[in-house]
């Protein structure tokens, strides 16, 4: 609703799935083509102490929920943030206009995940995961069925047409007059 839009001038993106499928890579290169300001919620806990400690599984701070949206608050308001973090539970729901899902392939991501040097049991736990779509639930559980997109992210040509479909969308977005 318009109430729920804020009277941003500009969306709001989150940029959401599990570990490995590509939200920074993502993020960062959407940045890049739509001026978007990038919020990796990860780093800005880290560098904010905004958490209470490691989450291994996700590979993130565990972040304080009420600091983190409280930090937020006023560039979700003026809008124009592209949010990289892995879940969608916490987030004001009036925040977002798209919530993106980003997916891999299983063995695609068993390869990102073994590359980062990450022990058997921690990939095994983000495979499951991702093959029980855990993070595209929670994203339909809290936002509008409208605004939710899952995208394959398998390729660099996948990530290059996410960005371009992410990128015209943006374009065609109406602030509410
Ligand atoms: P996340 O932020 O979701 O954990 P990253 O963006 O850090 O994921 O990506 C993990 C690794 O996978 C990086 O090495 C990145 O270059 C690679 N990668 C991510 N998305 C793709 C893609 N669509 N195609 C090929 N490689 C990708
Ligand atoms: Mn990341």
């Amino acid at each position: 609703s318009s109430e729920d839009q804020n009277k941003r001038r500009k969306p709001n993106i989150l940029i959401s799935g599990t570990p490995g499928t590509g939200k920074t890579t993502t993020s960062v290169a959407l940045a890049e083509a739509t001026q978007l300001r990038h919020i990796n919620v990860g780093e800005l806990a880290k560098e904010k102490n905004l958490h209470d400690g490691w989450d291994d599984q996700f590979d993130s701070y565990v972040i304080n929920e009420d600091l983190v949206c409280d930090e937020l608050e006023d560039a979700m308001e003026e809008g124009g943030n592209i949010v990289d973090y892995h879940g969608s539970d916490f987030f004001p729901e009036r925040w977002f206009d798209r919530v993106v899902v980003l997916q891999t392939d299983n063995s695609v991501l068993f390869d990102r995940l073994s590359k980062r040097g990450y022990p058997e049991t921690k990939i095994k736990n983000n495979i499951e995961c991702e093959i029980f779509q855990v993070l595209l639930e929670e994203a339909k559980e809290n936002y509008p069925e409208d605004i939710v997109v899952a995208l394959r992210s398998d390729s660099i040509e996948d990530m290059s047409r996410n960005v371009a479909t992410l990128t015209e969308w943006l374009r065609n977005w109406q602030p509410v007059s």
